[in-house]
């Protein structure tokens, strides 16, 4: 079905930096050649959402519509789709998998180089919109916008998934949750009886610690300077809690003599320079692998060149690694099957109008995810 139609919905406008998200009628264009419009049923508020909005900071952003850890349901199709039909549940991806790129086609990485991050990581979208409001685009915050009824996405960025997944639950997929977790399974690639360290507790380290778990590490350091998120640590398999406030010398120095020299993995979840070179010096020489999943794109970072050639491995991960369109109709079966959690990670449920409070929630360190539900 292909439906000319212009909608006219409720969404969060971000129309400046720092500023609450203003409530809108904005207007949704019709989807065009390959591209799919979605009725948005629940999303997540993530970090990434704040970052923008707080600490990137970036005007060139604005005005935008946040949210990309969404689910919805396919309303029309542009022309050319052929994999997707009115009706179908969705999760829309903020890293695309087109198939076809030299990246899409290796197997070492999850990038795809037709996503809006391959040249505007800056803006943190494409120029291109399917959004206006008061007369003006609106841009798309990370090719998904889900604070908002309906979106229209490519194809390239909308996974499939299983008839039954309850969509207010699954939307978890679509960013912190398959961040976190394949972090530690694929990029970190967390072996059996292995020791880890997870810094930052939000949604994406307390995944990373289920990972951690899941790959069957013997010993799990949860790392937070607000020890409230230490009893969800233990729920997802965390084994030491340690608040870095709580001590006179370098956390990594605890770490070090608590374990004979090291950790063997650590992921940095919170997106703080500093942090990012403590989790690296918290790593066991010779063989310690560290992992910035954290997300920042303001400032430099630094280490002693000895951390490396000490024989630790230093790397990224985005999206957990995983390819997007392959990957998270898997972990919507996962979770549906028991081997992944979810229900753990919701604290809030409240409505798009809300969404500031959410916002709010996040920001002090008092939700893990609040769900915001769009539509039914
Ligand atoms: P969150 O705000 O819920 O969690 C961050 C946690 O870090 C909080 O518990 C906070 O108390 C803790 N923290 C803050 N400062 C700390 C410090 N100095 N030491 C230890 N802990 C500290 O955020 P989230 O939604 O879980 O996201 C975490 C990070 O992951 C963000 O930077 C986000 O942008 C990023 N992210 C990255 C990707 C990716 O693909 N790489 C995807 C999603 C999110
Ligand atoms: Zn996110």
């Amino acid at each position: 079905m292909l439906s000319g139609n212009v909608i006219k919905c409720r969404a969060a406008v971000a129309w400046e930096p720092t500023a609450p998200l203003m409530m809108e009628e904005i207007e949704v264009a019709p989807p065009q050649e390959g591209e799919i419009r979605i009725k948005v049923v629940a999303t997540g508020v993530c970090h990434t959402d704040l970052y923008h909005l707080f600490e990137g900071k970036d005007k060139r952003g604005f005005p935008t519509v946040l949210g990309h850890e969404g689910a919805g349901v396919v309303e029309s199709v542009g022309p050319g789709v052929t994999d997707f039909k009115p009706g179908d549940k969705v999760i829309p991806l903020f890293l695309s998998q087109c198939g076809e790129c030299k990246f899409c086609k290796c197997p070492k990485t999850n990038l795809c180089d037709r996503n809006w991050s391959s040249k505007y990581h800056d803006i943190m979208s494409d120029p291109t919109t399917r959004f206006t409001c008061r007369d003006q685009p609106i841009l798309q915050f990370m090719g998904t916008s889900t604070f908002s009824e309906y979106t229209v996405i490519n194809q390239i960025a909308v996974a499939k998934i299983d008839d039954d997944a309850p969509l207010e639950r699954v939307c978890l997929l679509g960013c912190g949750i398959s961040t976190g977790y394949g972090a530690a399974v694929n990029t970190a690639g967390v072996t059996p009886g292995s020791v880890c360290a997870v810094f930052g507790l939000g949604a994406v380290g307390l995944a990373a610690v289920m990972g951690c778990k899941n790959a069957g590490a013997s010993r799990i350091f949860a790392v937070d300077i607000n020890e409230q998120k230490f009893e969800k640590a233990k729920v997802f398999g965390a084994t030491d809690f340690l608040n870095p406030k709580a001590y006179n010398k370098p956390i990594s120095e605890v770490l070090a003599e608590m374990t004979n020299g090291g950790v063997d993995f650590s992921l940095e979840c919170v997106g703080n320079t500093e942090v990012m070179r403590t989790a690296l010096e918290s790593c066991v020489k010779g063989w310690g692998v560290s992992v910035l999943v954290g997300w920042t794109d303001v400032k430099d970072f630094s280490a002693r060149p000895i951390q490396l050639i000490s024989g630790k491995t230093w790397k990224g991960s985005l999206f957990g690694g995983f390819k997007s369109k392959d990957s998270v109709p898997n972990l919507v079966c996962d979770y549906m099957n028991g081997k992944i959690k979810l229900d753990e990670f919701i604290t809030h449920k409240m409505s798009l109008e809300q969404v500031n409070d959410a916002i709010n929630l996040m920001k002090t360190g008092q939700c893990i995810r609040c769900i915001l539900n769009i539509s039914k």
